[in-house]
């Protein structure tokens, strides 16, 4: 069997079992003993240990494996000025795909107006988290110690770091040859740590779903079943009808032979419910499946893992549709609008980690005047949804990266097409 299937296998074997071990135990038939061995000592114990020995390991690469690439990355782009061109088409991708994201989102929930009937009372008062200014923002992408960056992993003063690092070493010509020499041999021991991760992937997501599944309920869907079944509806509608017009009009790509590359990719982020704990294998995939060289790919995926997130977004526009309709709080078109915009900056601000996205919604309801306390409605049937979200944020980094690539010429289109 190849690796996708062992992957693919593991989740499909995870989720069948926990939900089987989990029924079997709501029911009470596991018995005191049964409870101990299978649920506290195999499910919450070693698979739990398996699961995040793995997610560390994945995280244990991140930083050096963004350094070095993007590095390795902006020292063989021939010019700076192709550098400006490429990074312009990124933003610019990642920033479009999510405002039709959001813009999707917000059509699908007007039209089948989720949270219509759930008539809750305003809440009398509600605390508001301050959301950080623009201008924090912006300023807090450029790092004023790497070395802190680094240890604290803050991926855009990282991107930042490594541009100008890059920049200055492609810039000293011959004098810079050996570190640049040193610096591929490193990226290379790097890529191959990953490779050895990625074997071991089918364990480490079997132990995670498995202890999700077995041990986590989803809460109860009732009244947020509509809600729950809209947004996967739209999570998907966006990751196949989006991604797969855009790869079909702008990159000339056929969009059935990326889905199938990305399907062992999607799983790993649904299982780790996180675009950053996933970016090592973001990019062994665009590079080594789909194609797109590692001058592009070392830059678009690590800037996406952390600015892109269309699922988030999606997410977002739909959640915000909901808790106005449960509060019978009317939104105008400005409020639209505002929802649109925050929500796209809310999604490039939320860190691509479990959860995170739900908390950056309290800057969007924030912005419209909705009662934050909102949030608490949607919490219980959170966690499956981010998992799914996850995976469409992650596919859209991939797409994008496919596009910058192609546009540039910097796409290897035998690996698009090849078996593996
Ligand atoms: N878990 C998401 C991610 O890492 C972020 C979120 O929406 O919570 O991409």
């Amino acid at each position: 069997m190849n690796l996708t299937s062992r992957i693919i296998l593991a989740m499909v074997l995870a989720m069948a079992g926990g939900i089987f071990l989990k029924l079997i135990n709501d029911s009470g038939y596991l018995g005191e003993l049964g409870h101990l061995i299978l649920i506290e000592f195999f499910t919450e114990g070693i698979l739990d240990v398996i699961g995040q020995i793995f997610i560390a390991s994945l995280r244990l690469v991140i930083v050096p494996l963004v350094f070095f690439s993007l590095v390795c990355g902006v020292v063989s782009i021939s010019s700076s000025s192709r550098l400006g061109t490429i990074s312009l088409k990124t933003l610019s991708l990642y920033l479009l795909t999510t405002a039709i994201a959001i813009s999707v989102a917000l059509t699908f929930a007007l039209i089948f107006k989720p949270g219509v009937g759930i008539d809750l009372a305003l809440p009398t008062a509600f605390e508001a988290s301050e959301a950080p200014s623009l201008k924090e923002v912006l300023i807090n992408i450029f790092p004023t110690n790497p070395i802190a960056a680094m240890a604290e992993g803050n991926m855009l003063q990282i991107i930042v770091f490594s541009l100008l690092f890059g920049i200055a070493l492609k810039s000293l010509g011959e004098e810079g040859g050996s570190l640049k020499n040193s610096f591929e041999v490193i990226n290379n021991v790097i890529l191959s740590l990953v490779r050895m991760l990625i074997e071991l992937a089918p364990y480490g997501i079997f132990a995670l779903l498995f202890s999700l599944f077995a041990v986590q309920g989803f809460g109860m869907i009732g009244d947020l079943a509509k809600y729950f079944f809209l947004l996967v509806f739209v999570l998907l509608f966006h990751g196949f009808v989006t991604y797969g017009s855009l790869l079909t009009l702008i990159g000339r790509l056929n969009p059935v032979q990326f889905f199938l590359k990305v399907r062992s990719l999607a799983v790993f982020a649904f299982s780790t419910s996180s675009s950053s704990a996933t970016m090592p294998v973001t990019l062994d995939t665009v590079k080594n499946k789909l194609g797109v060289k590692p001058t592009i790919g070392s830059f678009t995926v690590p800037l996406g893992a952390t600015i892109n997130m269309d699922g988030t977004a999606i997410m977002q526009g739909i959640a915000t549709v909901f808790i106005s309709q449960a509060y019978n709080i009317d939104l105008s078109l400005v409020d639209y609008l505002m929802v649109i915009l925050t929500a796209t900056l809310a999604s490039i601000g939320t860190a691509g980690v479990p959860g995170v996205g739900l908390i950056m919604l309290a800057m969007v309801l924030q912005q419209v005047g909705l009662p934050v306390e909102g949030i608490a409605l949607i919490i219980g049937v959170d966690r499956l949804l981010d998992m799914t979200r996850t995976a469409v944020n992650v596919c859209g980094d991939a797409m994008v990266s496919c596009l910058v690539a192609k546009s540039e010429d910097e796409f290897e289109i035998d690996t698009f097409h090849s078996k593996n």
